[in-house]
């Protein structure tokens, strides 16, 4: 039996609850997610800080997951969750698994939200034994917000972003000392601001230019010994946790199965301004495209993909509320049938040049308008106070900007569009230099 909907959501977390939210005023819309509740990863970071600039207030993760949600079913948005989309069967249409079978679901319009995740230990070559008690942030924020799980009662934290320190609010709610974070930089990822507070509040020491080189213990971790990445010096540092944080990587598999353009840097599907893909009809929004940025600005990417989103389907002669039939038996030979020429045209591919990682969006087309917030997002590997940002196509300066905010690694720096708005879709690669 194949299912119908205009258009499917991959993903309930902020970027396609906000995306599904904003289109099913007007069309149909069906949206997935493979966890036993929507709202990813906000459901279980309790700590305050969300909403800020989509919802114009502070939350906490999960009041903010929650009120998304209500949204989204106020709406009128169809959420299916423990529905896992494990593939595609057409341009349009995916598979979609959950514990009442394998179903295919046809649409016009498919939109992938999937998020990223942290890289395991496995991703992060960490020698040594396999114990118990190895985790990224979201298995611990999982354990204990969820499952109300004690995780150990002394921890070491790789990383010291913002994401690391959620980690140690939430080991520390746990009953759970942090003994050590380590960052192979050799400053604090984290804003100074938040940084030396929290740092003396929560009482936890920070060791620049270290990493975890060894895990120690058969079955339950007794310790990590610990390298200075410039003396080549190591100690052994005992605890019975340790989280790795940060290190984002996109959930870019379904990306890939469809074979869709990838970005280098991110991993994660390539995106012109209105967060088209290379296939028409598929969209793409939130941290797989830009592993990783806040949570409101992934739901501000939401909004802007409902323009696109709408816009492609007028040209397609779809009106508002076409189409929906759940159960029945549908045609969707007859639906792909009805679209038009579906090529997109080339545009040209934003190149970002070390020591920046990845730009998001990364292309643009004729006819593309400014991307969400009129906001390029891009991810420095170095450090500078003042960063000079130079583009240049076709061996001529098309942009060129100083930040007023610094560029550091380990977080999104956001340049205004205005870097790249003398850019011709029809010249070739951009490349955007850092100084
Ligand atoms: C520990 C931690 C603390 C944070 N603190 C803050 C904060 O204070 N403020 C803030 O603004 N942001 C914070 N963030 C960042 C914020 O949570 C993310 O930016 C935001 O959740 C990303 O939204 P998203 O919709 O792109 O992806 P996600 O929230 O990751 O949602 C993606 C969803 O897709 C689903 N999915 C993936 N693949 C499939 C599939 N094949 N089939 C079906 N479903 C699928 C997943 O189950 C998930 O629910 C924090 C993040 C972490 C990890």
């Amino acid at each position: 039996m194949t299912n119908r909907s205009t258009i499917l959501v991959v993903g309930a977390g902020p970027a396609g609850l906000t995306a599904a939210t904003e289109l099913a005023r007007t069309h149909q819309v069906v949206l997935f997610d493979r966890e036993s509740a929507a709202g990813g990863i906000p459901r279980h970071s309790a700590h305050t800080g969300y909403g800020i600039r989509d919802l114009h207030r502070v939350m906490t993760g999960p009041n903010y997951a929650r009120r998304l949600v209500e949204r989204a079913r106020e709406a009128g948005v169809d959420i299916r969750t423990e529905s896992t989309v494990t593939g595609w069967a057409g341009d349009h249409s995916l598979v979609v698994t959950s514990p009442h079978g394998r179903v295919q679901w046809d649409a016009d319009a498919v939109i992938l939200a999937t998020g990223a995740r942290e890289r395991p230990r496995s991703a992060r070559l960490i020698a040594g034994d396999r114990p118990a008690g190895v985790l990224t942030t979201g298995q611990l924020q999982n354990m204990v917000h969820l499952h109300h799980r004690t995780p150990g009662k002394r921890a070491v934290v790789v990383g010291s972003e913002l994401v690391s320190w959620s980690a140690v609010l939430t080991l520390r709610e746990a009953g759970c000392d942090t003994v050590l974070m380590t960052t192979e930089r050799s400053r604090p990822e984290s804003y100074a601001l938040f940084h030396h507070p929290a740092r003396v509040l929560l009482s936890t020491p920070v060791s620049t230019a270290t990493r975890v080189v060894r895990v120690i213990g058969r079955d339950a971790l007794e310790a990590v010994e610990v390298e200075d990445v410039r003396a080549g010096s190591r100690r052994i540092v005992e605890c019975d946790v340790l989280v790795l944080t940060a290190d984002w990587i996109p959930d870019y598999e379904l990306t890939a199965l469809a074979g869709l353009d990838r970005d280098r840097g991110t991993r994660g599907p390539r995106v012109d301004m209105s967060l088209r893909t290379s296939r028409a009809g598929v969209f793409a929004v939130g941290n797989l495209i830009h592993p990783v940025d806040t949570a409101d600005v992934c739901a501000l990417d939401g909004r802007q993909v409902a323009g696109a989103v709408r816009s492609y389907l007028r040209d397609l002669g779809m009106g508002e509320h076409s189409s929906a039939a759940e159960g029945s038996a549908s045609d969707s030979s007859a639906a792909e049938g009805s679209l038009p020429d579906s090529s997109l045209p080339d545009g040209a591919v934003i190149q970002a040049v070390a020591p920046l990682r990845w730009i998001a969006p990364s292309l643009i087309r004729a006819g593309d308008h400014a991307p969400a917030r009129r906001r390029l997002l891009l991810w420095s590997d170095e450090f500078r106070l003042s960063p000079r940002l130079v583009a240049t196509q076709d061996g001529r300066e098309v942009g060129r900007l100083t930040i007023p905010w610094p560029a550091v690694p380990g977080r999104v720096l956001r340049a205004p569009w205005a870097l790249l708005e003398r850019a011709n879709p029809a010249a070739g690669e951009v490349r955007v230099t850092l100084g």
